[in-house]
């Protein structure tokens, strides 16, 4: 028996771990099987689902590089098909036509919740002759059994039990003729024969409507697993309304697929306490038996020492290739490819994302807005023109441009002047950073280069000496 499994998200908003996680579980389970994935967009609530989201849908799994074998399918291609097997499961009375009015039904609702009964609706129309009933709008019942139970073995949370009698006639055809959830997603399921259904908890109460469904017309019943919550350190549910939680928040910052995939999979699967793994190994090691019952909580902390632990475990050609697309879209201009490697080993140990990465380095892509002379001031604070002189002179004179040499150089002109050289680092970083912070100083002038680190130093000194200090 060839495995198959599926991601059958419902375009309606931005996906979140929990629906990466369920697509990821699905995946790797086909792929630990040699089996199959098929991709299916569940896009028949038309006024929640949007093109824009299944759109985001497949560019994410391809970032990601979760591939499919077949798919996308879209079910709102298939509504014609799925009316005409209603239409029989009403002829063979699997299904009835309701006539009740959303009204009527809110109303009985109402009266049944006060008499502190289940809510279910009270099948008036179940056994009515439609063939009395002319040109009223209808909506269209699955024939739940009334006795009897529904039992199934979910792959996660061992035997499960429900009796028919706390089910209801669930509605599997809207008034406005479009089919339900619960329905397509039986037809579909068959019709690509899924053998195995990973997908989150919130799903298990309708998993005997389906089971029913899927009984009463003699087909399969594939096997079932769901997933526990996710939720966020206050313990509540992660919502995909929360920015915190969308994927694609984290693919704007920078986060590399391999690490929120090993993130992901550490969501409630384990395996001994490896908590690195590539996608090879979590092909070859996953198995559903290893997916804990209780529910996991989302720590972006973690997230965040993962993604550096890639960072820094990722060849420099593969990181480059990310920086320079993040670069680019912040429109910064790359004049020299070079420098990006050297960038990427300096900052590499510092940075948890590459959008920090693009950060730290901006002022090797930008001209330093030195917006008030409070830098200046900053600088000329220090006595510095002099000794600027002389160290822009002894690193002109440099043979071989390297970080040694720099520092050497540096150091020379510190003792030879008198000048603390603590003091000329700090007035480096600020000509060359513009800022107080960075990382050792005399890397960033190796990576400048010769010409525009003294190019730099000398418009500095330019500027000192045009502005007028009252204290100097
Ligand atoms: N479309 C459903 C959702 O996004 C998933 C249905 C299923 O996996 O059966 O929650
Ligand atoms: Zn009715």
């Amino acid at each position: 028996m060839i495995i198959k499994t599926r991601f059958a998200p419902s375009p309606t908003g931005f996906l979140h771990f929990g629906n990466i996680r369920t697509a990821l579980f699905s995946w790797l389970f086909s792929q630990h099987h040699k089996g199959l994935f098929v991709l299916r967009i569940e896009d028949t609530d038309y006024s929640r689902s949007s093109i824009k989201y299944s759109k985001e849908i497949e560019k994410i799994l391809n970032w990601l590089n979760i591939t499919w074998d077949e798919g996308p399918y879209y079910q709102s291609d298939k509504i014609a098909y799925y009316q005409s097997i209603i239409k029989n499961m009403i002829d063979k009375k699997l299904a009835y036509k309701c006539y009740c009015s959303k009204k009527l039904l809110q109303y009985k609702k109402q009266q049944k919740i006060l008499r502190k009964e289940t809510s279910h609706y009270d099948r008036t129309c179940r056994d009515i002759n439609p063939n009395t009933i002319i040109n009223k709008p209808y909506t269209v019942r699955f024939r739940n059994p009334l006795t009897g139970s529904v039992t199934f073995y979910d792959e996660i949370r061992g035997k499960i039990k429900f009796q028919n009698n706390v089910l209801d006639d669930v509605i599997i055809q809207r008034s406005d003729g479009i089919p339900t959830y619960n329905f397509c997603v039986v037809i579909d399921d068959k019709d690509t024969h899924i053998t195995h259904i990973i997908r989150g908890e919130e799903h298990l109460n309708n998993t005997p409507y389906q089971i029913n469904i899927l009984k009463s017309m003699k087909l399969n019943i594939p096997k079932y697993a769901h997933l526990s919550m996710i939720i966020d350190k206050d313990g509540k549910k992660i919502s995909k309304r929360n920015n915190n939680f969308s994927i694609l928040h984290y693919y704007k910052q920078g986060f590399l697929p391999e690490a929120i995939l090993n993130y992901v999979v550490r969501l409630g699967w384990s395996h001994g306490d490896k908590e690195i793994f590539s996608i090879q190994e979590m092909k070859d090691l996953f198995s559903i038996s290893k997916i804990n019952k209780s529910s996991s909580i989302f720590q972006l902390d973690k997230l965040l020492w993962m993604n550096k632990y890639y960072i820094n475990s990722t060849s420099n050609k593969v990181i480059k290739r990310y920086f320079q697309f993040y670069l680019d879209q912040k429109g910064f201009k790359i004049h020299n490819k070079k420098i990006l490697n050297n960038i990427i080993e300096l900052l590499k140990p510092r940075c948890n994302t590459i959008q920090q990465m693009v950060t730290l380095s901006s002022y090797f892509f930008q001209k330093i807005e030195f917006k008030t002379i409070k830098h200046y001031k900053e600088i000329k604070s220090k006595k510095p023109i002099k000794i600027l002189q002389i160290i822009t002179k002894n690193l002109c004179s440099l043979k071989i441009w390297s970080c040694k040499n720099i520092v050497l150089s540096i150091k020379k002109s510190s003792i030879r002047e008198n000048y603390p050289i603590k003091n000329i680092y700090m007035l480096l970083r600020i000509i060359l950073t513009g800022k107080n912070h960075s990382p050792n100083i005399s890397s960033i002038i190796e990576i400048f280069g010769k010409k525009i680190t003294i190019l730099k130093i000398l418009t500095t000194i330019n500027n000192i000496k045009k502005i007028k200090i009252n204290k100097y």
